[in-house]
């Protein structure tokens, strides 16, 4: 199951929830055809065609977009094609759609409008 997780800062009014983690149905492909976009949706599709994808899972990231001086929560698929090659799809910001890297798990999470390295970031719920 993901979780739902809110940010907030202590310091200004920062706030922000965001799901992370894979749910129940995170082998479906059909949630990957609905939340992939345009390039990364026409590669799947033809990975698919050639049917060279040996295992897939997706799940949702915290990740910042330094362009949008935001969090977000990216759909990031990762596939092992049958010929034993990694391939990354999605894991774009929502806003921008510029490819972003997941944030390490335990990183200090560092706020967005005024610089605060400390904050929170409680599980509020779980989702599947
Ligand atoms: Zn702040
Ligand atoms: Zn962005």
């Amino acid at each position: 199951m993901g979780e739902i997780i809110h940010l907030s800062c202590e310091k200004c009014d920062f706030k922000k929830q965001l799901r992370i983690g894979a749910g129940m149905l995170s082998i479906r492909a059909s949630v990957v055809e609905e939340n992939l976009l345009d390039e990364d949706l026409q590669d799947w599709k033809r990975l698919q065609e050639q049917d060279k994808i040996g295992f897939f899972s997706w799940q949702y990231d915290l990740a910042y977009c330094d362009s949008c001086h935001d969090f977000q929560s990216i759909f990031d698929v990762n596939i092992k094609t049958k010929e034993d090659e990694q391939i990354r799809l999605g894991g774009r910001c929502d806003t921008c759609h510029k490819q972003l890297q997941p944030l390490p798990k335990g990183v200090a999470i560092t706020c967005p409008r005024c610089g605060n390295t400390d904050v929170r970031k409680i599980r509020v719920g779980m989702w599947d």
